[in-house]
């Protein structure tokens, strides 16, 4: 059975509480709850504020502005109490001694399953509303609502909700090989999984075939699901599947790959313990690497 312990941003996540958010009064008898804390985002809801350890630091809400106010939006419930996301602390003045906004790429396998999940969730509605202040139909200036979870825009009352982007991540298979890739512009010797964004009108079986067969230019077969992971850069959300290879001989499109290759399974085992001289695993806590690791070690025959 597969192993999905290291995934980050799976959570388990907090209560999201989704009734309470058009609750005006609910709302602010939970901000003023002595155990209510806020996580703060830099002023573009990209980054979170962590102590040196790497984990996120909890404010109580008064600092941070009123729930359901402009870029402030209401996260859910901790065993019951209150978690609010909002960007940019009112008194800077109070930030802890060597907080610091940190890249969530960078923390989320230090920090504990519940935070990377609620810092998840803060960054892609925070970095949402950044981003989406007008109108799409009108163009006039949108006003938050729902506690953060929709955008209402008062000229001609169309409402706008938080998008989440299906990615789709193909571990694919022929006999004991795996096929890995890497994109212009990675990191030296970093290579993964194929993975691309479902299209409109698309099933997410019809993009992993239209996505290998474009990338690399085989045919595959046997679709099968294994998990998902929230990729909150800024919105995706990852779909894993396992899949058959019905040939071998890989053409990559250029624009997408710049190198593709059959990943026997005993060189994926040096290039996961750092032994392989030109190739390194992919980051750790993404779910490429998990699917690769259940892969070598058996668990998805
Ligand atoms: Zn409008």
């Amino acid at each position: 059975m597969i192993d999905l312990g290291a995934l980050a941003f799976a959570g388990p996540g907090l209560d999201r509480a989704s009734p309470l958010r058009s609750d005006a009064a609910a709302l602010e008898r939970l901000a003023a709850r002595a155990d209510a804390r806020t996580v703060l985002f830099d002023s573009a809801g990209v980054r979170p504020l962590v102590d040196q350890a790497g984990d996120l630091l909890w404010h109580p809400p008064e600092a941070c502005g009123p729930p359901g106010g402009q870029m402030a939006v209401f996260l859910g419930l901790d065993s019951g109490a209150p978690r609010f996301a909002a960007t940019q602390p009112i008194d800077t003045e109070s930030l802890a001694e060597g907080a610091v906004f940190a890249d969530l790429r960078a923390i989320m396998t230090r920090m504990s399953p519940k935070d990377a999940a609620a810092a998840a969730v803060g960054r892609s509605l925070l970095d949402w509303h950044a981003r989406h202040r007008f109108c799409a139909a009108c163009g006039a200036p949108t006003e938050t609502e729902d506690a953060g979870w929709q955008r209402r825009c008062p000229a001609c009352n169309a409402r706008h909700f938080p998008r989440t982007d299906p990615v789709v991540i193909m571990l694919v298979t022929d006999g004991d090989d795996v096929l890995l890739g890497r994109s212009p512009g990675w990191p030296e010797g970093m290579y993964s999984l194929l993975a691309g964004f479902v299209e409109p009108g698309e099933t997410a079986g019809d993009a992993v075939r239209r996505e290998v067969r474009e990338e690399v230019g085989i045919a595959v077969d046997r679709v099968q699901y294994l998990a998902s992971q929230p990729w909150p850069f800024p919105s995706s959300l990852m779909l894993g599947f396992q899949v058959i290879a019905l040939s071998r001989d890989l053409a990559p499109d250029p624009v997408e790959i710049e190198h593709a290759l059959w990943m026997p399974r005993d060189r994926l085992m040096r290039v996961w313990s750092g032994q392989d001289a030109d190739i390194r695993p992919p980051r750790r806590g993404a779910i490429a690497g998990i699917l690769l690791r259940n892969w070598l070690a058996g668990r998805l025959e």
